[in-house]
């Protein structure tokens, strides 16, 4: 009797311990916010046979630590693995998040080279036609849909956006600087996007370019401001096909716009087993460095996408929106979540919520008069609403008879009118929303497989254009939070 009670008594202490380790756990995740970390894997190299072995090693380790990390998989990259027989790296990667990274990756033309003097919409149909073969190639090799889409080095274009989101693919997840809202996740041209996240790109360097010790050092400092700012998202990415290489198989075969026949590929130079070994190790002491701190949980993209989507929408009165958009055109958020000028373009107008695209073009404004007559400006109300809700896209322009309201001075007038309502005042509005995208057409592209040279403005006018629908995303527990 006395052993039974003593195991008995044993037993209530460790579900008591239990108890109390999980009540911790519970207010730490209450009282301070999480910092997410996302792992990701550009798996594009088809030349060099040795990075399928990398791919598997990695996705294997990783599934050992219990760590779920995204591969975005290059189309030829999964036909290749497949032609080689590789089911096994198949397999243990589709045990992971699958993205998509391309068709071709360093074969020209590249996408930021192809879409560069296509329009938003054919830029988009161009963007579909030529990557959409790829992602049902990776879908049905991994058996598994991407979930999300990076482009190829710095070859970005905003076409993309609404061909991926047809493809069913709803997150950007890349390092880049072509658009960017305060180092973490953003929503862009109706997508998450993981992009340009200043400080909290991190990665523990392969090469010894920053010791390890001072990302551990960054990394802390990123999960205690995380800690107390509500929680937020650190990127970090590598390439399978460095762990087992000293330069690019791209670089080595396609630099500078060069076109290269398969025959004539050359494998890039490779690694010794004892420093590929010592690369797998760093991994791992980053993975173990990010698992053993508190308050850090790993994320795939899949598991982004659910954090920050919302299913509450913000509420702003209609004035409070007009106000704002005295001040400048732009988002608005608050602790109940964000509204893109889009969103507010439509919640002036009386439109219901919806994602709607930026405009294709920059309108001009023809008309000079300093007013409007009432029925000729409920006449372009009327016909901008018919024209967002045809589309799914704010127009360039609207037509006040034969003459026109740019978008920008359409939007600020109607804020005006929501405010002062009687006579139309023309009113001229500013599109801070442009401050996020880049103005740098040529660094913002700097890649060595683009040509020498290589420079985007048209991409960057677009992506401007596009910035009606920029707002912040915000993680679903800051909203739980009371
Ligand atoms: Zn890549």
């Amino acid at each position: 009797m006395e052993g039974k009670i003593t195991i008995d008594m044993r037993r209530e202490h460790a579900t008591l311990r239990f108890l109390i380790a999980f009540m911790l756990m519970v207010s730490f995740a209450s009282a301070q916010g999480i910092t997410y970390v996302v792992l990701w894997f550009d798996t594009e190299d088809y030349i060099e046979p040795a990075s399928d072995d990398a791919a598997l090693r990695i996705a294997t380790d990783l599934s050992q630590m219990g760590v779920h990390a995204t591969f975005k998989v290059v189309g030829e990259k999964a036909r290749t693995l497949k032609r080689r027989g590789r089911t096994d790296v198949i397999q243990a990667l589709s045990m992971h998040c699958i993205g998509y990274h391309s068709n071709w990756h360093s074969i020209q033309p590249v996408p930021a080279v192809y879409e560069q003097h296509l329009g938003f919409l054919e830029g988009a149909d161009e963007f579909e036609r030529r990557e959409r073969g790829g992602f049902q190639d990776v879908r049905r090799i991994f058996g598994k849909s991407p979930v999300c889409y990076g482009q190829p080095g710095s070859s970005w274009a905003p076409q993309a956006n609404p061909a991926l989101r047809r493809m069913g693919i709803h997150v950007y997840l890349d390092a880049g600087t072509q658009v960017g809202l305060r180092d973490q996740p953003m929503w862009y041209g109706g997508l998450l996007y993981i992009y340009n996240m200043g400080p909290y790109q991190l990665r523990a360097e392969l090469d010894h370019k920053t010791p390890i010790a001072q990302t551990f050092h960054e990394f802390d400092s990123a999960v205690h401001h995380f800690a107390d700012t509500g929680g937020g998202v650190i990127s970090t990415y590598y390439h399978p096909t460095e762990f087992v290489t000293t330069e690019f198989w791209d670089a080595v075969n396609f630099a500078n716009g060069a076109t290269a026949e398969r025959d004539r590929w050359v494998r890039p130079k490779r690694r010794s087993p004892e420093e590929t070994e010592r690369c797998y190790q760093i991994l791992h002491s980053y993975v173990e460095h990010a698992k053993h701190t508190p308050g850090v949980r790993f994320v795939t993209a899949e598991d982004l996408l659910r954090l920050y989507s919302n299913p509450a929408k913000p509420h702003f009165s209609s004035a409070t929106l007009a106000r704002h958009f005295q001040q400048g055109i732009n988002f608005i958020s608050s602790d109940s979540g964000g509204l893109s000028a889009a969103d507010i373009l439509l919640q002036l107008l009386g439109l219901p919520p919806e994602y709607v695209d930026g405009p294709t073009t920059r309108g001009v404004t023809t008309y000079t008069d300093s007013s409007v007559p009432n029925p000729i400006f409920e006449r372009a109300v009327t016909d901008a609403k018919s024209f967002i809700t045809a589309n799914h896209r704010l127009p360039s322009e609207v037509f006040l008879g034969s003459r026109t309201l740019s978008l920008a001075d359409f939007a600020a007038t109607v804020a005006d009118h929501v405010l002062s309502p009687g006579e139309v005042r023309v009113t001229h509005g500013k599109l801070d929303f442009e401050q996020f995208v880049s103005s740098d057409p040529m660094g913002s592209f700097k890649w060595p497989i683009h040509p020498a040279g290589f420079s985007a403005p048209e991409l960057l006018e677009l992506a401007r254009l596009q910035a009606w629908t920029l707002k912040p995303a915000r993680l679903r527990t800051a909203m739980g939070k009371q």
